[in-house]
């Protein structure tokens, strides 16, 4: 179900993405999927093929889907660090008050889409 909610929230922001920058139809979406959410990438790609009947303008679309590093910046020291795994600390330091920067979202990366100029 998680990932449903996710394909559901990725195909809104293609949708919107599109409409304003006026494009007929969207070709290709390259998304950042963060390790955080551990998405089941089948099921996502599932959703997303299930539920785009609903945006006409997703309808032909590629999603690539591409894992997105977790990183923290460190509150002692300040440093940005990628991390590999659960227990996160920060990789100058060592110090395990950190906030996660990156990796605990969908994100849209960029978009091919095509305008009809006529
Ligand atoms: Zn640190």
């Amino acid at each position: 179900m998680h990932e449903m909610a996710l394909a559901e929230e990725l195909l809104k922001i293609s949708d919107e993405a599109a409409a304003s920058a006026g494009a007929e139809e969207v070709l290709r979406v390259g998304v950042g999927v963060g390790w955080l959410l551990q998405v089941e990438r089948q099921s996502l790609a599932f959703y997303l093929e299930a539920l785009r009947r609903d945006y006409p303008r997703l309808e032909h679309a590629v999603f690539e889907l591409d894992e997105e590093a977790v990183r923290v910046r460190c509150r002692v020291c300040g440093e940005e660090t990628e991390q590999a795994g659960w227990g996160f600390a920060c990789g100058a330091c060592g110090d395990r008050d950190v906030e996660v920067v990156a990796g605990d979202r969908l994100e849209v990366r960029d978009m091919e889409v095509r305008t009809d100029d006529v």
